[in-house]
């Protein structure tokens, strides 16, 4: 039998979510599942919380004003969606934004880690704290952002949410600085 193409495997796991009827609260509340955007045979993966309304209303990820920031900072590194791979740990808009639940992190997990499994990315970049937490839990955020980390053979560049940004001015600069260091990171990665 021929092997599975990556986006054929990414198209199981997303079928699997609905099968395994994940957190039937949130899909109740949500519009629709949003699990990925971007290439399958991506070298960097990023990951974020949960969909927020935008990203639920059209299923994309990212799509919102947190979106058009991480998409103002690929540009800066010289890259489009299309070149990475872009999900979120919990794959259902938690009602009213609120922030995802221990329990639905541990639920989406899983599948989050079969994502990575197909993709076998290069470098994973978390954007804010849930989605570090999932890694890397001793890491604190403040204290680690900007910084690669290598755990199980798999390295690790944890930056603040994008959406912080939006309503903290002087930490608009301080993702951008951690973002355009992902080249360099990427080249000396082998
Ligand atoms: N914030 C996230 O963490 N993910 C999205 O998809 C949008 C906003």
């Amino acid at each position: 039998m021929s092997k599975q193409t990556n986006q054929q495997q990414l198209d199981k796991i997303k079928a699997d979510i609905i099968k395994d009827n994940v957190c039937p609260d949130l899909a109740k509340t949500a519009t629709q599942l949003v699990f990925a955007t971007g290439n399958p045979e991506a070298e960097i993966v990023f990951i974020g919380e949960a969909p927020g309304k935008n990203e639920d209303e059209q299923g994309i990820p990212f799509v919102g004003a947190a979106g058009k920031f991480f998409d103002q900072m690929l540009a800066m590194i010289g890259l489009k969606r299309q070149d990475v791979y872009i999900t979120n740990i919990v794959k259902y808009r938690p009602p009213g934004n609120r922030d995802p639940l221990p329990d639905e992190k541990t639920v989406f997990l899983p599948y989050l880690e079969a994502q990575l499994k197909v993709i076998k990315p290069k470098l994973i970049v978390t954007l804010g704290r849930h989605s570090l937490s999932c890694f890397l839990p001793q890491l604190q955020i403040s204290q680690c952002h900007g910084q690669p980390k290598r755990y199980h053979d798999q390295i690790f560049l944890p930056l603040f949410h994008p959406a912080a940004a939006l309503y903290n001015g002087a930490m608009r600069q301080t993702i951008i600085d951690d973002f355009v260091t992902i080249p360099s990171i990427i080249k000396l990665i082998k």
